[in-house]
């Protein structure tokens, strides 16, 4: 294939998710943006937690049941000339290590505020991981159709809580039921609200410049009070800088409502303008570069049971450089071994393809049969392995036992099976043979036992017991890692990958043995 094309179709592409605290609004833009992508109909359908519709991305009893959303999608679209991938991160905190490990498979993210609440709890945690890549940030500052609080004061939040510099792009003229629209900054244009008119893309009324007689015509009183406010915004607020932007320290802000339809293009410009193309990636080994001839991937999140019927497993897998068509060899580093990919499938807006060609940026679902574990990596030969794709310690810990105890082995496999695609940790004390279920949220534990039970036919039950946390360890020092081992012996597990960890009965327990043993490293996150 020539270069240029490879670069052509490289500089097209935008991979983004969307990162925002529960109900801010991550479902209602989702719908909007594919709305203007021409993705969907009809506004509404891509999830039905509210209206009882069974979405496509839905895939398991226990979300329709509960009405969430445990999943990871992807979703392809054109937008003026580009191609959007947007990938769907899970609505429940207590799957956020999936949401943390799709982050490494994007190149920019949209960050959804509710203006009348500010920054919340999850948007903070969901930063501190985008900050691991000094991922890029767009704002969106969602629900201004409400009684929202005062803009500078919201950006002043957003400066001082998530420690990101505000460019405002818009700014909102009015707000809840007296919301006129948004002023453009750069474009200086005032571009009028009509409300209703949340299902479809509308014609919004623009008027060029803000002092254009037009502005005191259709906003009344608010012209006066826009063009005040405009002029403190410009003498106080910072400037758009695109490198400060690329290196995630400051973030064009847009202000509208998802639910109105109104703001989610101007985002979506912006976005197709500033946010990265595929962007290079790095190894162990070396920094691989998107437009390379030479095809990489890695995989980044394991998924079960998307098409019920099949009881098939899919491995998302980030495509880093050259072109996947199909039928391909492949190398799979880890086992060092050539397979040919013939049906991978693409993801777009819930429905599944099969995967003719992708590129750079795009996110291909390859087939699982249990050889395909988080963090592999494909290649056209080469031995590479991509960094980057964290284990985040979990914070609650269960013993799990079985009801039938003749079916141990069964329940080894399942969870180590299930710990390799990111479902669960599992870990193996040292001087027992219980076996201990990690998690960073409560439904990951009944997610477990539903699919021990429907996959591997075993029935398990959990048992309360005293961990508060894990840590993986290492030292530089063989000799002084054995002997921390022999020590602490009662203390040490192994998790899924065989990998070494201190499991820790209380914090002031990890505290002090952090102390007796200042030569052993103790971490938080584990890459795969
Ligand atoms: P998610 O949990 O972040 O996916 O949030 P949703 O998209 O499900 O939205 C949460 C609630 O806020 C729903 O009831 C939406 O209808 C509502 N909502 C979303 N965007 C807006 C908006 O711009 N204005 C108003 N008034 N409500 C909104």
């Amino acid at each position: 294939m020539s270069n240029s094309i490879l670069e052509q179709e490289v500089s097209k592409r935008r991979t983004f998710a969307i990162i925002s605290h529960p109900d801010a609004g991550k479902t209602t833009i989702t719908e909007k943006v594919l709305l203007f992508g021409n993705a969907l109909q009809k506004a509404g359908t891509v999830k039905g937690k509210k209206s009882g519709q069974h979405a496509k991305s839905d895939w398991m009893e226990m979300e329709k049941e509960r009405g969430i959303s445990v999943t990871t999608s992807v979703m392809q679209f054109p937008y003026r000339g580009r191609l959007i991938n947007l990938l769907d991160t899970p609505g429940h905190e207590d799957f956020s290590e999936d949401t943390y490990r799709t982050l490494t498979a994007v190149d920019s993210c949209l960050m959804i505020i509710d203006s009348a609440k500010g920054v919340e709890t999850r948007t903070v945690k969901l930063m501190e991981v985008t900050r691991l890549r000094d991922t890029p940030i767009i704002t969106f500052m969602n629900k201004i159709d409400r009684d929202i609080r005062d803009p500078i004061d919201l950006m002043d939040e957003v400066e001082e809580v998530l420690k990101i510099a505000c460019a405002p792009i818009t700014w909102p003229i009015g707000m809840g039921k007296e919301l006129k629209g948004v002023y453009h900054i750069l474009r200086d244009e005032v571009i009028l609200y009509k409300s209703g008119q949340g299902h479809m893309i509308q014609d919004s009324r623009v008027i060029k410049g803000i002092n254009n007689p037009e502005v005191d015509e259709a906003l009344g009183d608010y012209a006066e009070q826009l063009r005040e406010e405009m002029e403190l915004v410009q003498g106080a607020a910072n400037k758009f800088d695109y490198e400060l932007f690329m290196a995630g320290e400051l973030t064009p802000v847009y202000f509208g409502t998802a639910l109105g339809n109104f703001g989610v293009d101007h985002v979506l410009d912006g976005l197709v303008e500033w946010a990265p193309k595929p962007q290079s990636r790095i190894t162990e080994q070396r920094t691989v570069k998107p437009n390379e001839a030479n095809f990489t991937g890695f995989i980044f999140k394991i998924q079960a049971n998307m098409d019920p019927k099949h009881r098939d497993r899919i491995a998302f897998m980030r495509v880093c450089s050259g072109k996947y068509s199909k039928g391909m060899k492949m190398k799979h580093v880890r086992l060092n071994k050539d397979v040919s990919i013939s049906d991978a499938v693409t993801f777009m807006a819930g429905d599944r393809t099969q995967t003719e060609e992708a590129y750079p940026g795009d996110i291909i679902g390859l087939h699982n049969h249990g050889t395909i574990q988080i963090g592999d990596t494909f290649t056209q030969g080469e031995l590479l392995k991509f960094t980057g794709i964290p284990n985040f310690a979990p914070e609650m810990f269960r013993r799990i036992r079985l009801k039938d105890p003749l079916k141990q082995k069964q329940l080894q496999k399942g969870l180590i099976q299930l710990s390799e695609e990111g479902a669960v940790q599992v870990f193996r004390p040292q001087r027992s043979n219980d076996l201990i279920v990690g998690a960073v949220g409560v439904l990951q534990f009944d997610v477990v036992v539903h699919r021990l039970r429907t996959e591997y036919k075993v029935d398990a039950i959990y048992e309360n017991i005293s961990v508060a946390t894990a840590r993986w360890v290492d030292c530089e020092d063989p000799r002084k890692l054995e002997e921390f081992k022999k020590k602490a012996w009662d203390n040490i597990a192994l998790d899924g990958g065989n990998n070494l960890t201190y499991i820790a009965p209380t914090m002031v327990n990890l505290r002090l043995a952090q102390e007796r043993y200042p030569d052993i490293i103790f971490r938080e996150t584990r890459e795969h």
